[in-house]
């Protein structure tokens, strides 16, 4: 079964640590999203408003822009940002006559010096084709979807056999592997290797060259992730959060609510999940280091953190040695020198 995994959440937190008038505090993500909208949509707004864009916009084209800057914007009736209720409240409205007051806005200079319009921040994932809501996950993790396909081919699979060699023969392919009991050969027609291309890299074969260079020329990515186990769903209890990603440009880089198990009695947090050097210098700690590097400064946003945890889990898939890596990293130049020798068959 699945279940939609929620990764976008306006009530999650950006932490920016630095000097500016809103470093080092946590800001809901729906503050900074709609006062930047805000200001963008101003700044638009003026430039149409004095035909300083060079838009080729007819007069009633440019009317419709600005309505729909307003809109998008929530601008006031002068086109001017002033916060709205979109980026939430100081006060929340409730019954009767609480109508609630609206949070001021952040002031856009003071955004863009504290380094919340850097690229820590950028909103790219949320608008990435793959990852616009709505998306699933598998229930009991990803890898449920492994373990149904094993359960199909058991009696054909061998676990535990490291592949050591892979030699193309005049007619055939021959694997060489080791488990447990020592090293064996199987003989096939053919051979469909799915190995990690850095795994493959560093294994005995004598595929042809443009195969060859293809294999060690793929970068993978640098990745690594904790998971924090906490008593308590103080995110939850505490902040309201359900699920989605709180962003810092710290060596955290993200934090990941669970999209499972609301309001149950404890929960799993994604305490980092950061990329290339942040990723490398994390992965370099040990496992205790780690722990408490994500400790330390996921306390900062959220410190319960302190009272609640039990236990970590940390992976630096880079330096797992079945991987070498998270994924392939492919740009339109190697998808056309390198990919195309992948997908044909050698030898
Ligand atoms: C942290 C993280 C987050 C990700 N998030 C996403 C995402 O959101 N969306 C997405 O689409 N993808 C995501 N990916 C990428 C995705 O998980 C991988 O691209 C995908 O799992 C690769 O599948 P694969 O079968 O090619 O390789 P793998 O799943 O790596 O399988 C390779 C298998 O080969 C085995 N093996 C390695 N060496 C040997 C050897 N010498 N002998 C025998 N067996 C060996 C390994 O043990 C493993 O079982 C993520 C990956 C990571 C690490």
């Amino acid at each position: 079964p699945i279940q939609v995994y929620n990764n976008v959440n306006e009530g999650a937190y950006y932490f920016a640590e630095g000097k500016g008038p809103l470093s080092n505090k946590k800001i809901r993500a729906r503050e900074v999203h709609n006062d930047v909208r805000g200001y963008m949509a101003e700044l638009l707004s003026k430039g149409i408003d004095q035909s300083k864009l060079d838009t080729a916009l007819t007069k009633e084209d440019a009317q419709t822009v600005l309505e729909y800057l307003a809109a998008e914007g929530g601008l006031d009736i002068d086109k001017l940002y002033k916060a709205s209720a979109r980026r939430g409240y100081s006060e929340s409205p409730g019954a009767g006559n609480q109508s609630g007051k609206v949070g001021d806005a952040n002031k856009l200079v003071d955004m863009i010096q504290s380094g919340l319009l850097d690229p820590d921040f950028y909103n790219v994932a949320e608008y990435t084709y793959e990852l616009q809501m709505t998306m699933f996950q598998a229930v009991g993790g990803m890898d449920r979807i492994a373990t149904a396909l094993q359960k199909r081919v058991a009696p054909s699979l061998k676990l535990g056999a490291e592949v050591t060699n892979i030699t193309n023969l005049p007619e055939g392919v021959k694997v060489t592997y080791k488990d447990a009991t020592g090293e064996h050969q199987l003989q096939g027609d053919l051979c469909i290797c799915t190995l990690p291309l850095p795994v493959l890299s560093n294994i005995n074969h004598n595929f042809s060259g443009d195969v060859s260079r293809a294999i060690d020329y793929i970068g993978y990515i640098q990745t690594g992730k904790i998971g924090l186990q906490f008593k308590r769903r103080f995110w939850e209890e505490d902040d309201h959060i359900y699920g989605g990603i709180t962003h810092t440009n710290n060596d955290l880089t993200q934090i990941f609510y669970p999209s499972y198990d609301y309001l149950g009695k404890k929960g799993i947090l994604i305490g980092y999940y950061n990329f290339n050097e942040k990723a490398v210098r994390t992965g370099n700690l040990g496992y205790d280091d780690r722990e408490k590097l994500a400790l330390q400064k996921g306390r900062l946003i959220h410190p319960q953190y302190d009272t609640e945890f039990e236990r970590s889990f940390s992976v630096s898939w880079h330096k797992t040695k079945y991987s070498l890596g998270g994924w392939a990293v492919y740009n339109n130049e190697t998808r056309k020198t390198q990919y195309p020798a992948l997908l044909k068959p050698d030898g």
